[in-house]
C-alpha cells in the first residue's frame, strides 16, 4: 500500500510572527468553480483537498507547496512567513 501523502514539514522559527499570518483562505476549485473558506494548518503544508463540489483531489501546481498557493486566495502561512522576511529585507528607498 502507497500512502501519497508527504510527511508534515515543521516550520521553525514560525510561532513568534502568527499573528501577522493568515490562516484563513478562500479555496476554489478548478474543475467545477465551488469555492470554500478553510483554514490552513499553521505548522504543516496541506498537500491534498477534496472538493465539497465535485469531490475532485486536488493537488498543487508544479512549484507550489501546497493546495493554498495553488488554489487559496492567500498563500499558505510558510509562504506568507517568506514573504514578510523578503519583503523586510528589500525595502526600497523612493526617491
Ligand atoms: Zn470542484
Amino acid at each position: 500500500m502507497v500512502s501519497p501523502a508527504r510527511p508534515a514539514v515543521p516550520i521553525s522559527g514560525y510561532r513568534s510572527k502568527m499573528s501577522k499570518i493568515v490562516t484563513e483562505s478562500k479555496l476554489t476549485c478548478p474543475v467545477c468553480g465551488h469555492w470554500q473558506m478553510e483554514t490552513m494548518p499553521t505548522d504543516a503544508c496541506q498537500w491534498f483537498y477534496q472538493c465539497v463540489g465535485c469531490h475532485t483531489l486536488l493537488r498543487p501546481k508544479p512549484g507550489d507547496c501546497c493546495v493554498f498557493c495553488s488554489y487559496g486566495s492567500v498563500s499558505c502561512p510558510p509562504v506568507q512567513l517568506e514573504t514578510e522576511r523578503q519583503g523586510n529585507s528589500a525595502v526600497r528607498h523612493q526617491p
